[in-house]
């Protein structure tokens, strides 16, 4: 499926309303919307590795709830990580948002992209350090494959440092055609990552 313009290829989502503000702590799990058929429930993942990352994913955070037609409603604890599939680079400090946004999916990427370059990211080479990577990682249940656009993000189930903090913020979510997040975090296990401190 391409993804179009528009979120018209979104399937609504179909649990209970989950609906909990991001200073709300550490309340009830996300697991989606209902009720408004423009809200759709992104989840998008965060990561730096540059220039104080931690200041870096919390300052990030801020950005995504300041997003048009958008509510953040949950961000995870932050997580220490050593870079996959790289040799060399500093840590990567992580977390994951969950995202109530009436943006379509490529909408949002272009805001995504807006908000990396706000943070100075540089797209050098593949796999370059980067003060800011944002990653479009579910949006409601649907399924995008395009030259520009894939979701589910096509590695989000082989990465200890996305599987963990989705998990913490949404146990019960689904990869579309991938089954359960969490029946993918025992394949990750030998990946280092540390859960920080508030
Ligand atoms: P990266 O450098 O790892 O952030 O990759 C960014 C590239 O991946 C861009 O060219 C995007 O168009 C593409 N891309 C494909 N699917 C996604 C997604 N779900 N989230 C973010 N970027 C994506």
């Amino acid at each position: 499926m391409t993804h179009g313009d528009a979120a018209a290829t979104a399937r609504p989502p179909s649990l209970n309303d989950a609906r909990k503000p991001a200073a709300a702590g550490a309340a009830a799990p996300v697991g989606s919307l209902a009720g408004n058929a423009s809200a759709h429930l992104a989840f998008i993942a965060l990561g730096a590795n540059l220039a104080d990352p931690l200041a870096q994913v919390r300052a990030a955070g801020k950005a995504l709830a300041g997003l048009p037609a958008s509510r953040l409603l949950r961000l995870s604890s932050l997580y220490r990580t050593v870079p996959v599939g790289i040799r060399g680079q500093a840590d990567f400090v992580n977390a994951v948002a969950a995202l109530e946004t009436a943006l379509s999916p490529p909408r949002l990427l272009d805001a995504l992209f807006a908000i990396e370059r706000r943070f100075g990211r540089r797209r050098e080479y593949h796999h370059a350090p980067r003060t800011l990577d944002l990653d479009l990682l579910l949006y409601d249940e649907i399924v995008v494959d395009s030259q520009r656009l894939s979701v589910p993000h096509p590695r989000m189930h082989l990465r200890a440092f996305v599987l963990a903090p989705l998990l913490e913020i949404a146990p019960q979510v689904l990869i579309p055609g991938r089954g359960t997040a969490a029946a993918w975090l025992p394949a990750v296990s030998m990946q280092i990552i540390e859960k920080l401190g508030e």
